[in-house]
């Protein structure tokens, strides 16, 4: 009768997958926020340019780029790409 005891063992081994896979959901879903460097608040990834700027002025009196510094990557990367679809060949 082993080998109803190997089938349990084998469903045991499936869920723990299961749950290290959430687990790595999760590490990229934190990937995704965009974290205030001053106070450690953090924000979706999609919150706009002047939601943040809010955040620094009112909270810190600080501008965008010394709360949230990685913030202006995004934002030229967001400003080269309609310049990169005009020059691109159709
Ligand atoms: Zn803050």
């Amino acid at each position: 009768m082993g080998n109803g005891n190997k089938a349990q063992m084998k469903r045991e081994r499936n869920a723990k997958a299961g749950t290290e896979a959430k687990s790595q959901l999760k590490i990229n879903v934190a990937s995704k926020t965009i974290q205030c460097k001053v106070c450690f608040q953090t924000f979706m990834c999609t919150s706009k340019v002047p939601e943040l700027t809010l955040h620094a002025d009112n909270k810190h009196s600080k501008t965008l780029l010394e709360c949230f510094p990685e913030h202006k990557e995004n934002e030229t990367k967001s400003d080269n790409k309609p310049n990169a679809k005009v020059s691109g060949k159709k």
